[in-house]
């Protein structure tokens, strides 16, 4: 059992009671967190939503600190063409536009910048790039294709004293526990006529698939003005905003100095799009249950082998919803890391090992990467095994 413990409003402090809670919903975290009840509850004085109760900042280190659990990706193609490939085209075209006007040299610092794929484009010509990431292995990775990369936290990092004329941060806000703190040093670590680029998931979009859009590892939800409001309490005012409806994505830049784009309270607007997505998924749920169900029940009497792509976040829900592990014997994943590991009791192989596994079956389990999915397991397909599309 989770150790959860309710919290005060990250972005304006009023107490825990002060909230009124907008979604509840069990999810199952793996070791060494388990199953537990993920709430989100919206303050009553300022609009901010968050998780509360949540894990302890002691205990989701664990979470992230085991291997299966440290990854939330279940494909990343970055072929040209592919989804992840248009979201890296799409921020560095946002970055280069915050960044437009500064001059033609200057230092740019990502903050969790992952095996720093993005890290090398993001950088005008002529600009230093500089990343911040915890992870060792990650961190490797990105040191070894040339920029200078910090092993640390945002929020223990000694090691950068200097002022950066950018700081981005993708994905990064909507994880730590406390994102005025976060905000914070951010603040520090941009020069006086520095950009802020930041990007978290809108609240105001959220997408159903049968993974969890709110996922407890996330545990602000920001909307375009709760995001504007942590910056100008900081003395950054909002410059370029844009909301990527694809990707369920608010891209922010911000400046030392008054706004330039303007946001209105969304309260409502995130109350809203909340209660309106729980509909949505419960619907969904259910009939994901239902096609399973029946599917399951032929390929148990047909004794068919079932395989399930994606090795991840995305099955782990998929098996919660109907009896899907009782009837797979392989994971697939395009990950080559998770390759020979065994990921919710199963083994996991490439996608191009379908045939090699006399898989009769493979059920295809994320949404978004549906297609890319199903592109990867054309020659099976092609050679008569079934692929299952779960969502249309
Ligand atoms: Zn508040």
């Amino acid at each position: 059992v989770a150790d959860l413990a309710s919290i005060p409003c990250r972005a304006c402090g009023a107490e825990a009671a002060d909230a009124e809670p907008r979604y509840a919903r069990v999810q199952d975290a793996g070791p060494p967190l388990g199953r537990f009840e993920t709430r989100l509850v919206q303050c009553r004085g300022c609009g901010f939503v968050q998780v509360s109760p949540r894990p302890t900042p002691a205990a989701l280190a664990r979470h992230y600190a085991e291997a299966g659990s440290a990854s939330g990706a279940v494909f990343r193609e970055t072929g040209a063409g592919s989804r992840h490939a248009a979201l890296a085209a799409r921020r560095v075209r946002f970055v280069r536009g915050a960044l437009a006007g500064l001059g033609a040299s200057g230092a740019l610092l990502e903050v969790g910048c992952g095996r720093g794929d993005l890290l090398r484009e993001l950088a005008p010509a002529g600009w230093r790039a500089v990343g911040l990431e915890p992870s060792p292995s990650a961190a490797a990775h990105a040191r070894a294709a040339g920029p200078a990369v910090v092993e640390e936290t945002l929020e223990r990092t000694t090691a950068l004293s200097e002022a950066f004329d950018a700081v981005v941060a993708f994905s990064v806000l909507e994880h730590l526990d406390d994102p005025g703190a976060a905000a914070d040093r951010l603040a520090a670590l941009c020069g006086p006529g520095g950009r802020i680029v930041v990007e978290v998931p809108d609240t105001r979009r959220p997408f159903e698939g049968v993974a969890e859009f709110f996922a407890f590892e996330h545990l602000s939800h920001f909307t375009p003005h709760t995001l504007a409001r942590l910056f100008a309490a900081r003395g950054f005012g909002l410059i370029a905003l844009e909301r990527d409806a694809e990707h369920s994505g608010i891209a922010a830049a911000f400046h030392r100095g008054p706004a330039v784009v303007e946001t209105q309270d969304d309260r409502d607007d995130a109350a809203r799009a909340i209660a309106d997505y729980a509909a949505r998924r419960a619907e969904l749920e259910h009939t994901l249950a239902e096609r399973l169900a029946a599917r399951i029940a032929e390929w148990r009497t047909a004794g068919a082998r079932v395989g399930v792509y994606g090795a991840g976040v995305h099955t782990r829900f998929l098996f919660d919803l109907a009896p899907l592990r009782e009837a797979a014997v392989a994971l697939l994943d395009g990950d080559p890391a998770k390759r020979g590991c065994r990921i919710l009791g199963l083994p996991v192989h490439a996608p191009e090992d379908a045939g090699a596994l006399e898989l009769d079956a493979v059920v295809l389990s994320s949404r978004a990467f549906e297609d890319e999915m199903a592109a990867r397991l054309a020659p099976f397909a092609a050679a008569g095994g079934e692929v299952v599309r779960l969502y249309r």
